[in-house]
C-alpha cells in the first residue's frame, strides 16, 4: 500500500541511515490533521495475539476498524520483545494491506542498540514510518527494576535520537498523567518528557488514566517546562472497563489502582449475587469511558486513544455515544 524505502546498506549491514524514509506514508501529526474536522480524530491500540485463534480474531476487529476510520492504530511490543516476530510480521501487514496507518511500538528492553536499528530498518522495509518509541517494561514485573542491554540504550530519549537519525521517522513517546512509577517527582517526570519531545517526538500518547484532572495537569506541567514542547500534541489513553475482569488489566496499564469513585459504580453495577451482572457493568464502563472522553474533547485533546484489547464493540460504543457516526455493522464484544 505504501512505497518501500530505499536503504543504505553501509555501516556493516545495519543500516546506517535509511533514504528517503518512507515516501508518502503520513506521519501521526499530519494523520491528525487529516482527520480533524467536527468531530475530535481517534485511534486505536492493538496488542499482538497469542496464538493464531487470536490473531484471526485480531484480523476480524482490523477490519471493523477500518470501517471506522480512525486516524492511526498502534502495535504493543510485548515485554522483552517475547513475540517479536508475530508482531513485527501483523505490524507490516497492517502497512502494507490494510487502509489503516500504523504505528509500531519499539522496545529497548532485551535488545542492543544495533538490534534496534536493524528492528527500524525491518518496519521500514514493510513501510511503517511511525513509531511510539518507549524505554519497555521489564519483563514478567513491568514495575520491576531496570536492567539495560550492555549494549542498548538506558532512556527513551536516546532512542528517539537513534530512530530520528536513521531517517524521516515520525516519532511518539510514552507520557505519564500520574507520574511514571520510577521518577522522583511530577515536574521531574515533565521535564524527562520534555527531553524526549525535544530529542525529536512529535507528540506524546499518556498512560491510561481515569482521572481526567491528571491528564489536564500533566498538559499543564509539560507547557510550564518547556512551553514549545507543550505545544506538541499529548494523546490521552482511554480504556473502556467491560468487565470486572478488565479491572486488573486497567490497573496493570494505568499502574495505579481504580479511583474509588469508579469501583464504586463498577461494583454497584456489578450487583451482591454470587454471578456479576455482566451487562450492567459493560454499561457502567462505557458510560465512564464516554464521561471521561467528552470531557477531554471539551477540554481540547488533540485525539482520543483507545486501548481495545483487540475487539471493536467497546470503542464502537463510545463514539456512538459521542455523536460519532461509526459503522453500526455486528461487532466482536
Ligand atoms: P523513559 O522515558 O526512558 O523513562 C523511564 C524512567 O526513567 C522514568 O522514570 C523517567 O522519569 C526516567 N528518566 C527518563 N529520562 C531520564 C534521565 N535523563 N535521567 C534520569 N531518569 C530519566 N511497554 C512495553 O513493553 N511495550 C509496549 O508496547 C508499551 N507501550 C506503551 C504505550 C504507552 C502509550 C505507554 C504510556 C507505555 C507503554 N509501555 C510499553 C510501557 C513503558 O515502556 C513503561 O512505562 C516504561 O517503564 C517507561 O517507558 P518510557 O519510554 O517512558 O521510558
Amino acid at each position: 500500500m505504501h512505497s518501500i524505502p530505499g536503504r543504505d546498506r553501509s555501516n556493516h549491514g545495519l543500516p546506517a541511515r535509511i533514504t528517503p524514509a518512507v515516501s508518502g506514508v503520513p506521519s501521526v501529526v499530519e494523520s491528525l490533521r487529516i482527520h480533524s474536522g467536527p468531530r475530535v480524530p481517534f485511534s486505536v491500540e492493538f496488542n499482538p495475539p497469542r496464538d493464531a485463534a487470536g490473531e484471526a480474531r485480531l484480523w476480524r476487529t482490523v477490519r471493523q476498524f477500518e470501517r471506522m476510520h480512525p486516524a492511526f492504530v498502534s502495535m504493543t511490543y510485548g515485554a522483552g520483545g517475547s513475540t517479536k516476530d508475530r508482531t513485527a510480521r501483523i505490524t507490516g501487514q497492517l502497512a502494507q494491506q490494510t487502509t489503516l496507518l500504523p504505528v509500531a511500538h519499539l522496545t529497548a528492553v532485551g535488545h542492543s542498540i544495533a538490534e534496534l536499528r536493524a528492528l527500524v530498518g525491518s518496519y521500514a522495509d514493510c513501510g511503517i514510518r511511525n513509531m511510539l518509541v518507549l524505554r519497555g517494561d521489564p519483563p514478567g514485573d513491568p514495575l520491576g527494576e531496570w536492567q539495560r542491554h550492555p549494549d542498548g540504550v538506558e532512556y527513551a530519549e536516546q532512542l528517539v535520537r537513534i530512530v530520528r537519525d536513521l531517517g524521516d521517522f515520525n516519532v511518539g513517546v510514552a507520557s505519564f498523567p500520574q507520574g511514571h512509577h520510577h521518577s522522583p517527582d511530577l515536574d521531574t517526570d515533565a521535564a524527562f518528557l520534555a527531553a524526549k519531545l525535544r530529542a525529536g517526538a512529535d507528540y506524546s500518547i499518556t498512560q491510561m488514566f481515569f482521572e481526567v484532572d491528571h491528564y489536564l495537569r500533566l498538559r499543564d506541567r509539560v507547557a510550564a517546562t518547556d512551553a514549545e514542547q507543550g505545544a506538541k500534541p499529548i494523546i490521552p489513553e482511554l480504556m473502556p472497563i467491560t468487565s470486572l475482569r478488565t479491572i486488573a488489566r486497567a490497573e496493570e496499564l494505568s499502574g495505579r489502582a481504580l479511583p474509588a469513585s469508579i469501583m464504586r459504580r463498577l461494583r454497584a453495577a456489578a450487583g451482591t449475587g454470587p454471578e456479576e451482572n455482566r451487562a450492567a457493568v459493560r454499561a457502567a464502563g462505557i458510560e465512564i469511558a464516554t464521561e471521561m472522553a467528552q470531557q477531554l474533547i471539551d477540554e481540547g485533546a488533540p485525539c482520543l486513544h483507545f486501548i481495545t484489547l483487540n475487539f471493536a464493540k467497546a470503542t464502537n460504543e463510545v463514539l456512538t455515544n459521542l455523536g460519532y457516526e461509526v459503522t453500526a455493522a455486528p461487532l466482536s464484544a
